[in-house]
Order: C-alpha cells, then sequence, then structure tokens
C-alpha cells in the first residue's frame, strides 16, 4: 500500500521539493521532502496529498536539509513574539521536530499557522507546540521528558504500528463479537474485548479499586482465548483506575501495541497507576501486579488523539473519540468495523448532565448499531436532585459545621470530584466575600495542574479562566496539605478534601481517624462508593470503624461526627439522565448492552430500556460473549 502512497505522492509534489520517502508512523503518513520551503509555497499540495491518500499527513524536512539546532533556536527566539512566553525549547531529531513549551501556544502558531510555517520553512524543523500548565505539574514535565528521552524507541514502536495498519486482509471479516472480562454486573475492572476474524481490540483494562474480594481484582485476562501479544490496540476510554489500572499488566506479559486515548488521560493514567503501585507496595497484603517500567512501556505505547478525528486503528476498524462528561479527557469509543458492517458505541463512565467542568455527554454518531452503555446510578432510586439544590445543600452543611466549630471532611477522587467541588466553593466563597481555609490532600493538587494544561477539554467558561491565567484551581482559598495534617485536625475551622474517595486507604483515613470522635465535625459523601467499601458502609450507618493505628495495632474509632451524602455532584449520570441519552442518541441503537453499575440496577435498567423504547438490551455477566454481527 505505501508503494501505491508514494506513486500518487510523486504524481502531486513538485520535483523542486525533492520528495524523497514515505512512512507509515503509526497514524500517521509521513513524507520527507529535501526541500521544505518550497514544499509550503504551494498552498494546496497538503490538502491535495491528504484527498488523495485519505490519511493524516505529515511533511518533514530530510535531516540534511534541517539547519543545526543553534541557528535553529536563534531564528525560533526572533520569529516567536516574547507574549508568548516561550519556557523551553527541545529538539528531537528522530521525528524531525522542535517541541515548543509555551504559556500562551496560540502565539506560537500565530494566525492561521502563520508564525510555526515561518520557522519550519527557514530551519527545517517541524514544530510541536506544547502549553505550559499555569500550575506546575511533574506528571507532565515527566510525561514529557520520557517520550523525548525514548524517542527511538518510540520510532521504532509507531513504525511498527503504521505498517500493521497498512496490512492488507486475504478476506474481510465475517462477524463480530464481544466479550466482557470485567466491569460485568459490577463497578471495577472494566474490560471488554472487540473480535472479529482479523482484528481484536480491548476497551479498557482497569482494576477493582475495591480489594476487598481478591478473586475481583483484575479482569479475567487468562480466558481472552489467545494470547496477549495477539491484541493488536487497546482503547482507554478515561483515567480512573477501574478503566486503566490494569493497562501496564498488558506490557509486563507481552503485549506490545499501541493504548489510544485523549493527552489529558495519557497523563491522568500515568499519575494515577504511580499512585496506585505506590499504596499497593506499601500493603504487606498485596503483590504487585506490575512494576514502575510498565507504566513506562505504556507511556511509550501511547498514541493520543483528540475529540472528534477518525484514524484507524486497524486494516477494517475506525475509532473515533468524543466527549463524555465524566473527567478531564472521559472518552465515549465509537467503532466504525469492516466498512460499516457494524458500528459501536462505548460510552465508557459518563456524564449526560450539567457539570462545571465538561460538555454533556456526545450523543450524535455517524451510525451506531449496538450501543454498550454504562448504568452505576442505573438504579430504580437512582434520581439524583438537581445540581443547584446539591450545591446549596452542601453549602449548608459547611456553614453549620464551620459556625459550631467544626471542621468538614469530604472524601474524593483526585481527579473529578475534587475539582468539581473545588469550582463550587471557590465561586461560592468569592461570590460571597467568604474566607475558610479549605485544604487539599493526596494528588488532588497535581491533578488540578494536568487541568490547566489542556484547557481545550474543560468547559467554556473554565476554559475561559484558565486562558486568562485565571484558573480558579489556583484561588488562594486551597491550600495543598504539605506533611502536617495534625496542625490542620487541631487548627480552626475549615474544610478537608482528601482522598481515597470510597474510604479504602489513603490521607482521608488519617483525618478520619481523629475528626470522627467529636460531634462538631461533618463527614459528607459526595461520590460512588461500592458496595463493600468502608465509605459505604458509614453511609449506611457503621458508628464504630476498626482502623489501623499509629502503632500499627487495630482500634475502634467512634463515629460521633456528623455523617452527610450529598447526591447530585456525580460524574455518572444518573437513571433519568441514562435513560434520556438511549432515547436521544442519534441514530437509534439495534441493540443496547449495559455495563458498569452492580448486578440490580444493571438488570433492572436493561428491563426498563426494553421495556421503553422496545429496544433489545442485554445486561450481560463477566465471561459472557455476545455475537454483534
Ligand atoms: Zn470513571
Ligand atoms: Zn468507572
Amino acid at each position: 500500500m505505501l508503494k501505491d502512497f508514494e506513486k500518487k505522492i510523486k504524481k502531486i509534489i513538485p520535483t523542486e521539493c525533492g520528495f524523497s520517502k514515505v512512512e507509515a508512523e503509526g497514524l500517521n503518513i509521513v513524507i520527507y521532502v529535501d526541500d521544505i520551503k518550497s514544499f509550503y509555497e504551494n498552498d494546496h499540495l497538503i490538502k491535495d496529498l491528504a484527498s488523495a491518500l485519505k490519511k493524516k499527513i505529515c511533511i518533514r524536512a530530510t535531516a540534511a536539509s534541517r539547519i543545526d539546532p543553534e541557528s535553529a533556536i536563534k531564528i525560533i527566539k526572533e520569529t516567536i513574539p516574547e507574549d508568548a512566553n516561550v519556557q523551553n525549547i527541545k529538539f528531537n531529531p528522530t521525528f524531525g521536530k522542535v517541541n515548543i513549551e509555551a504559556m500562551k501556544p496560540g502565539l506560537v502558531i500565530g494566525k492561521g499557522g502563520e508564525t510555526l510555517k515561518k520557522i519550519i520553512e527557514k530551519t527545517g524543523w517541524v514544530v510541536d507546540v506544547q502549553r505550559v500548565p499555569t500550575m506546575e505539574s511533574s506528571t507532565i514535565s515527566g510525561v514529557r521528558k520520557s517520550l523525548l528521552k525514548e524517542a527511538e524507541k518510540r520510532k521504532k514502536f509507531l513504525d511498527n504500528v503504521g505498517k500493521k495498519i497498512m496490512m492488507r486482509y486475504d478476506s474481510p471479516s465475517s462477524w463480530v463479537k464481544m466479550t466482557a472480562l470485567g466491569g460485568a454486573r459490577e463497578v471495577g475492572r472494566s474490560c471488554f474485548v472487540v473480535e472479529t476474524p482479523n482484528s481484536r481490540v480491548l476497551l479498557d483494562c482497569g482494576i477493582n479499586p475495591d480489594i476487598s474480594d481478591k478473586s475481583k481484582m483484575y479482569p479475567m485476562l487468562s480466558d481472552l482465548g489467545f494470547s496477549l501479544s495477539d491484541i493488536d490496540a487497546v482503547i482507554l476510554s478515561h483515567a480512573h483506575l477501574d478503566h486503566s489500572g490494569f493497562i501496564p499488566y498488558l506490557f509486563a506479559y507481552g503485549y506490545d501495541g499501541p493504548v489510544y486515548c485523549t493527552p489529558p488521560t495519557r497523563d491522568l493514567s500515568v499519575m494515577l497507576q504511580m499512585d496506585y503501585l505506590g499504596l499497593v507496595n506499601k500493603n504487606s497484603n498485596l503483590t504487585p501486579p506490575y512494576t514502575i517500567s510498565d507504566i513506562h512501556k505504556q507511556l511509550i505505547h501511547t498514541i493520543t488523539v483528540n475529540y472528534g478525528e477518525v484514524v484507524d486503528i486497524t486494516p477494517e476498524i475506525k475509532l473515533t473519540l468524543y466527549n463524555a462528561g465524566h473527567i478531564l479527557g472521559s472518552a465515549i469509543t465509537h467503532l466504525h468495523i469492516n466498512n460499516g458492517q457494524h458500528n459501536l458505541v462505548y460510552t465508557g463512565d459518563m456524564k449526560f448532565g450539567f457539570t462545571q467542568l465538561f460538555d454533556p455527554a456526545h450523543i450524535q454518531f455517524p451510525r451506531v448499531e449496538t450501543l454498550l452503555m454504562e448504568s452505576t446510578y442505573g438504579g430504580k432510586n437512582d434520581v439524583m436532585p438537581n445540581r443547584r439544590d446539591s450545591e446549596s445543600m452542601l453549602i449548608d452543611i459547611v456553614k453549620k459545621t464551620i459556625e459550631r466549630g467544626g471542621k468538614v471532611l469530604i472524601p474524593v477522587f483526585a481527579v473529578g470530584r475534587s475539582q468539581e467541588i473545588m469550582l463550587v466553593f471557590e465561586h461560592y466563597f468569592r461570590e460571597n466575600d467568604i474566607n475558610i481555609p479549605i485544604y487539599l490532600d493526596g494528588m488532588i493538587r497535581e491533578a488540578s495542574a494536568i487541568h490547566t494544561a489542556y484547557p481545550e477539554y474543560l468547559k467554556a467558561k473554565v476554559r475561559k479562566k484558565v486562558l486568562a491565567n485565571r484558573s480558579p484551581f489556583e484561588s488562594e482559598i486551597f491550600e495543598t496539605v504539605k506533611g502536617d495534617r495534625d496542625k490542620i485536625i487541631e487548627g480552626e475551622p475549615s474544610i478537608i478534601l482528601a482522598t481515597a474517595g470510597m474510604m479504602s486507604g489513603g490521607p482521608v483515613l488519617e483525618y478520619f481517624k481523629q475528626l470522627a470522635p467529636d460531634d462538631k465535625n461533618s463527614l459528607v459523601f459526595v461520590g460512588y462508593m461500592s458496595p463493600l467499601s468502608l465509605g459505604h458502609k458509614i453511609q449506611r450507618g457503621l458508628r464504630e470503624v476498626p482502623l489501623v493505628n499509629n502503632d500499627g495495632k487495630i482500634e475502634s474509632v467512634k463515629v460521633n461526627m456528623e455523617v452527610y451524602n450529598v447526591e447530585g455532584f456525580s460524574g455518572h449520570s444518573d437513571r433519568r439522565q441514562l435513560l434520556a441519552y438511549v432515547k436521544n442518541i442519534t441514530p437509534r441503537p439495534n441493540r443496547v448492552i449495559l455495563c458498569h453499575g452492580d448486578e440490580n440496577k444493571v438488570t433492572n435498567l436493561a428491563y426498563t430500556i426494553n421495556k421503553l423504547f422496545k429496544i433489545k438490551t442485554d445486561a450481560p455477566m463477566v465471561l459472557d460473549s455476545l455475537r454483534l454481527k
């Protein structure tokens, strides 16, 4: 196929541009030319190439025609306006690229890409513009450093992927089936495999963060029916560990292929996986399923895709990711299989409703035959109050607690609910001139920092603030805890946001142990609790909690603090929103398959969807296979 491409390219590119070679590199077709300046002098060339090859095209100057980095830096500095606030210029010769990190990437690009074009024409280096987060993020700088350092390995890997995608199958696929390996009639260890006679694609590969049942901790990869090295692609919907937490394991045991996700999902999952591994390593009852180097391997094998981009991931499957409204970078996966023989939409976790941070989940697709939908709050009684009521309830609890001299403890996930709740407080405190300290413990600050590197993934209102360098996450009401928790526990009335969200471990327990006995304090639940989690038990009325104290002994902690449950902040759709999603998704699917929900909720929702919309609806169990076509 590359040979065909070469012929077409030669016909389009004038000889004076000096076409040298063409490579399939990951999702891109890379065309090398000796005279990139004369190439760009013909405005229509790129368009002509894209429409002739129907692929994403990258034009690169041959190594010999690029000027030396030192002279290039001079030109770059002269060309980019000072206001762009460039922080870093790094060369990546393997890809013929120069990475320019700036506070204002728009100014590096210039009107209609003018500034970029100037740099490319004068230096031969293709510019990769990267936004500097307004809050420093060690995850982002680590990810960028690793990708640059491992450029050679990454190039080899991408060339390999490119070749595989360009292959031709002997005969077209005659069937499509899907098997649930985890996350079916349960929340946790989400993992589905979509299979045809020619391709094998994994949708998510998570762990169960609830460690009380070890037999359900990981997806059932042993029943895959083929070896891990035979998987063609892994698609990751979002960074939460119940979707991403087991991907490094694949790399530890023979997988060598790509992981497709959005750029923020790549960064957030590395952050969460590193944290998870740290916790497992500290817990003597658990065996770590993989090592840091496997997380690193996954990073080198990640190919990012933006919302709405249509990409070929195997010779017969096209992938498009859409906004899921759940957390930063969360995506709905659309698979177009075998020339449209079948179209599958997998929602991942999604919010079809209002949040401060994201637009509601996408619902318009070119085609849908099967909808694989989450059902976390699909139960009969899972109807949440509206957001305004939830917000005023939360504010009331805070006011009452602070007035009586107490502290408010809110267990949260580092990614998602933390930022949502932060925005609620930031807005209310600013409007009403209130000054109560809000402490952030766990990785909340780091997760918020990653949000500031991807403003285009946030709702317009928040995006504007981040772009104007007035990110609400940086408000001075927030203080990141750096060790001294006793001071906060003994100090003035305050609000404490701490991980883990279901109280399965993490700093929240340190606060809980000391704040629980005092009835002036409050504990507020704002997110999902799995049925076996400590959070759920306290929610349900457990008032004496056995916890390990500082001497390593089990101690019973009396819960005298007020316990509240404030629903409505969830990043998941409630029952009404799930039903509205099925009703409104276009085109209308022929079949709905439900996942990511406790058994009774999934089965009840399946029954209701079938009755209301007359659509065949399944609620498979783990290990069930369904033939889709
Ligand atoms: Zn999630
Ligand atoms: Zn989930």
